[in-house]
């Protein structure tokens, strides 16, 4: 399988709905260790960042699967649970701002409005149905994953000014953004 690589803005296959999945094939499969590959390479070569999820899509593969760390505090768990077709059911609790960055949005960081509380439905790697109500930072992971499979990316949900762009500095700070260096280092753009 060719994709073994983050693909980042502006690649439109992030602006792109995810397939449903069907049937779990070897293929699948493929996907899904791919992705924790790719995954943990990206952490590897970042020192204060962890992966805490990826979606099929940041591969290249527009297909309705992502995946959760399964500890999002310690990087030596390195198990990531795989949701197969994820869905919100329901959102509920307050909004809240908190900074998300992005595998596919190399080096930014920006504050996002999600819902406290999600009731997610999906399926796991053995094809059953699961269903899970998330809180707090995992609700916000799984809200941002499944914004993925359907071709949204976390700055598609930035509206203030105040609230874009941060970047972390060397000793893993957030600090407002250089915009103009940004743009230099990563040759990439949004509009
Ligand atoms: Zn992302």
């Amino acid at each position: 399988m060719k994709h073994r690589k983050i693909i980042s803005l502006p690649n439109p296959l992030l602006r792109q709905k995810s397939e449903k999945v069907h049937v779990i094939t070897p293929e699948i499969l493929q996907i899904i260790d791919n992705m924790t590959v790719v995954a943990l390479e990206w952490e590897n070569s970042r020192p204060h960042e962890i992966s805490a999820a990826i979606a099929a899509p940041q591969i290249g593969y527009l297909n309705k699967i992502i995946m959760v760390r399964s500890d999002l505090e310690d990087k030596n768990i390195q198990d990531f649970t795989t949701l197969i077709n994820p869905e919100i059911i329901k959102l509920e609790g307050k909004v809240t701002k908190d900074y998300e960055g992005c595998l596919s949005v190399p080096n930014v960081y920006g504050k996002v409005p999600r819902h406290d509380k999600a009731r997610i439905k999906a399926m796991d790697i053995n094809g059953n149905e699961i269903r899970l109500k998330a809180e707090g930072f995992l609700a916000r992971v799984l809200q941002h994953e499944i914004d993925h499979i359907n071709g949204i990316v976390f700055i598609d949900h930035i509206r203030n000014k105040e609230d874009a762009f941060y970047e972390l500095d060397k000793e893993g700070e957030l600090q407002p953004l250089d915009y103009e260096r940004y743009v230099k280092n990563n040759s990439i753009l949004w509009d």
